[in-house]
């Protein structure tokens, strides 16, 4: 059994003050494969101060210089990159060969985006020719608390400790206590790049403790989090009383609109997406609207395509899909699809119950629906499970309004060959993100939603940005600046 009791702190591992532990779960066994320490506010208390010690030194040196912090991580990232895997796959059930490529894949990937954006911003620069003597001066937000889920737990710490290093914030990690393997894995990289003491701290914990301990924190200047939405208005109120900046990534119920005209692989391609990480992103496409001429081919097409999912042993290899990430979240799916069957949605593919051959293990049936109504709970709820809700429309008017009759607002997906109604449905879709036709958004784009998904944006300069704050300097000298 793995052992990871200890704090990452000033650039040290250290006992915690108090001694708790805390199992990992393997959700592929439902044995634990770990032990950790949840923290409390003593060892909150010490790594927000050095959190703050660091920040002068750090956010004073030149961008320049931590980039190359983080370049240097880039480098020392590929030595732990199947270390990270592993740990993913035991902490969170995500499959060994989709932990090697898109899990680890997505974190080096942010890194780099995050250089090229640094490289071509200006973190100081005149106003205009206008206002000579006026200049915008970006400056770390300051001391930032990072809180981490674990459906994706690479690519939101990268997300997060890319753009705040390179912002010139200091930093406190709290991972989801359900993976906080990888983030120590994470927090040894931090180490071996070289960061100076006090700049990254990790400590592990829960909301109620930890989490609520950073939120309210008077030293902490900002809380990045991502997650439910629950926990994003908790963070909320716990943040009001020091009026700390709040980043907030959150749930979502993305539509994927399927017009006519859309084409052959729009269908299989939504399946797959949707069931890729066992439904556990928060982007994921999990309501299908289906134009109604198409939408019978459309249902039997989906159903065809989630009885091929296949649903395997996290650390086996192969394409399957893995089990969710614990008891809680197996037993509100398992609910919600018992809801869907009870509110007289159409079962078309899975179901309740473990798949054939499974009696231990969170695991469960690639599952969709078809005849989803507006006022079915699965067409609202975020399932955060391998769950397809497919619904049916006639106009474009009609879907649009369909599909922003929901609280969230983080990515919605269009499917047609008419390049002008689709440029149409990207304005009148309120989400942070439309993906059309299965093209993936471009390196460095940013990640983040509108209404209850949230209010940041992460990845390259966006991301950067929102660990900056504008200074505005008038009076400002610039023959004296082109001499420092
Ligand atoms: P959660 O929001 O409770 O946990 C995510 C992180 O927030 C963890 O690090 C957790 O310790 C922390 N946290 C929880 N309560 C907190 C609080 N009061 N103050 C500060 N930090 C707090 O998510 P969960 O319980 O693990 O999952 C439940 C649901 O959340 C899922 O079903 C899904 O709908 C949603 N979810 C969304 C995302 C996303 O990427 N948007 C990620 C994970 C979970």
């Amino acid at each position: 059994m793995i052992e990871k009791r200890d704090f990452y702190i000033n650039g040290q591992w250290v006992a915690p003050a108090t001694a708790r532990d805390h199992q990992v779960i393997d959700p592929s066994t439902e044995e634990p494969c770990a032990v950790i320490s949840l923290g409390d506010k003593a060892d909150t208390d010490a790594a927000v101060a050095a959190a703050k010690a660091a920040l002068p030194g750090w956010m004073a040196l030149d961008p320049a210089e931590r980039i190359g912090y983080v370049e240097k991580l880039i480098e020392v990232y590929k030595d732990r990159a199947e270390d990270l895997a592993q740990a993913m796959t035991s902490e969170m059930g995500a499959p060994i060969d989709l932990a090697r490529t898109a899990q680890v894949g997505a974190g080096i990937g942010h890194l780099k985006n995050f250089v090229r954006a640094a490289k071509g911003f200006e973190f100081d620069r005149p106003l205009g020719d206008h206002a000579p003597n006026d200049r915008i001066i970006y400056e770390a937000v300051g001391v930032a608390g990072l809180i981490t889920p674990w459906n994706w737990p690479m690519n939101q710490i990268t997300l997060k400790f890319g753009a705040a290093a390179i912002a010139g914030c200091t930093m406190v990690m709290k991972p989801s206590e359900e993976s906080p393997l990888n983030a120590i894995i994470f927090a040894e990289l931090v180490d071996a790049a070289g960061f100076p003491a006090g700049v990254f701290n990790l400590v592990n914990g829960d909301g109620a403790g930890v989490g609520t301990q950073l939120s309210s924190h008077p030293d902490v200047d900002m809380i990045s989090f991502t997650g439910s939405t629950r926990a994003g208005k908790l963070i909320s109120v716990a943040a009001a009383d020091t009026l700390k900046k709040v980043h907030l990534e959150l749930g979502g119920k993305g539509a994927n609109v399927i017009f006519q005209d859309a084409d052959e692989k729009a269908v299989k391609r939504g399946v797959l997406h949707m069931m890729n990480n066992s439904g556990q992103s928060c982007n994921a496409p999990s309501r299908m609207m289906v134009q109604s001429s198409v939408y019978d081919a459309a249902v039997e097409t989906a159903a065809e395509v989630a009885g091929m999912v296949t649903v395997g042993n996290a650390h086996d290899e192969g394409r399957h899909i893995g089990p969710v990430v614990n008891a809680t979240q197996f037993d509100k799916i398992q609910a919600l699809i018992q809801k869907g069957i009870d509110e007289g949605a159409r079962l078309v593919a899975g179901g309740t119950g473990r798949p054939d051959g499974f009696n231990r293990g969170f695991f469960v049936k690639p599952t969709v629906f078809a005849d989803v109504t507006p006022d079915m709970t699965i067409a609202n709820e975020e399932i955060f499970g391998p769950v397809l809700s497919i619904m049916k429309f006639e106009t474009e008017e009609e879907v649009v309004a369909l599909a922003n009759d929901t609280p969230y607002g983080l990515t919605n997906y269009v499917q047609t060959q008419d390049g002008a109604r689709a440029n149409r449905m990207a304005r009148l879709l309120r989400s942070g993100m439309v993906e059309m036709n299965g093209q993936p958004r471009g390196a460095g784009a940013p990640f983040g939603g509108m209404k209850m998904s949230g209010n940041g944006r992460e990845g390259g300069v966006f991301g950067i940005e929102d660990f900056l704050e504008v200074k505005a300097v008038s009076g400002w000298t610039p023959e004296a600046h082109a001499a420092e």
